[in-house]
């Protein structure tokens, strides 16, 4: 038998090890996240938006601005101006509210002008925490889901997987940029119950805060005794596995800059793959490190290796022929 390892046996026997030990690593990721997967708590907190009642004062824009100590706005909140602009939260707004045009549509008499305010929906299925390789983001046990700086190492990879385009980036922070985006005022609400600062400041009571659960049935019951005044649909109790920010509207909701998306949450797959190497990835660590030492031991070893020079190949004449 050869003593030596020729590249392509090592190149074969690194990738068979390291496919083996990656196959290994996902089976265990994808084991442990569905022993994770829990059914929605009942107790999970929620609001529910009526964005018939809504009158695009901004008020919930202003505490949410002071709530988070974000930058104050060129304009003042009381300019309605902005609202004629279609915007989407930021890192310097975690929420804002959009005017929407009233237009008659073909299935009714005439649509009056709607004002939607948009934010994090905390999903009951969060993609943006499946998607978080180091767990930055994470549920919390009412249903927030909350933001770790000192752990995100910024791939803003939940930039990419939010389905409702939520997380905004510090791009011109040079040193330390965070992911910046709504969390549910997660200080203020745990344990104490207290609402979220939009909420309280709304003063039509187009935000109303309470258990989700509670919440939807609240919805229903409005769907149910004012048929005429919304279309027959809670946004946000099936979107994407569930949300924990319910809406309710007077016209489709793609009309008001909501997203049509689908009932089920986005494949896991990429968080079984994500996670499974990061929690066992020492394994094909180990092994790329081992493949590279002797990758190198045997660059150390000019007899192995084809001498180009003299037009030479091992086991070959100088002219590329059998010697
Ligand atoms: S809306 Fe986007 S950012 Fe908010 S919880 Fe859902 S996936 Fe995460
Ligand atoms: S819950 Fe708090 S952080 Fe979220 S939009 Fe309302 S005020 Fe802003
Ligand atoms: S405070 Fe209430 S009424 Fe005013 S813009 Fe916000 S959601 Fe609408």
């Amino acid at each position: 038998m050869n003593r030596k390892l020729n590249r392509r046996a090592l190149l074969q026997l690194g990738f068979a090890a390291t496919a083996g030990a990656s196959a290994q690593s996902l089976a265990m990721g994808a084991a442990q996240s569905q022993e994770e997967k829990k059914a929605p708590s009942p107790q999970y907190a929620g609001v529910l938006v009526d964005t018939t009642l809504c009158i695009g004062c901004r008020k919930c824009e202003e505490a949410c601005n002071r709530r988070n100590n974000l930058p104050r706005t060129a304009e003042s909140f009381s300019d309605r101006e902005a609202l004629r602009t279609f915007r989407r939260p930021s890192e310097n707004a975690f929420t804002v509210v959009n005017q929407i045009p009233g237009s008659p549509s073909p299935d009714q008499a005439g649509v009056p002008q709607t004002y939607a305010k948009v934010q994090c929906m905390h999903c009951l299925d969060p993609s943006c925490v499946s998607a978080c390789i180091v767990g930055a983001l994470r549920k919390s046990a009412d249903g927030a889901v909350v933001y770790n700086p000192t752990i995100c190492i910024g791939c803003r990879y939940c930039q990419v997987a939010c389905p409702f385009e939520i997380p905004a980036y510090e791009f011109q922070e040079a040193l330390t940029p965070r992911v910046r985006k709504c969390e549910f005022c997660a200080d203020r609400v745990r344990g104490t119950g207290a609402n979220p600062a939009c909420a309280s400041s709304c003063p039509t009571e187009a935000l109303v805060f309470g258990r989700r659960a509670e919440l939807l049935a609240m919805a229903k019951d409005r769907l149910k005794r004012r048929p005429d005044r919304y279309i027959n649909h809670v946004y946000g109790e099936n979107e994407v596995g569930g949300t924990s920010w319910l809406y309710l509207a007077g016209r489709p909701v793609k009309e008001i800059g909501l997203l049509d998306l689908p009932g089920t949450a986005p494949p896991r797959l990429t968080e079984e793959i994500q996670h499974g190497i990061f929690r066992y990835g020492m394994i094909p660590i180990a092994f790329y490190g081992l493949l590279s030492y002797l990758w190198y031991r045997n660059l150390q070893r000019p007899d192995d290796l084809p001498d180009v020079s003299a037009g030479r190949y091992p086991g070959r004449g100088p002219e590329g022929g059998a010697e």
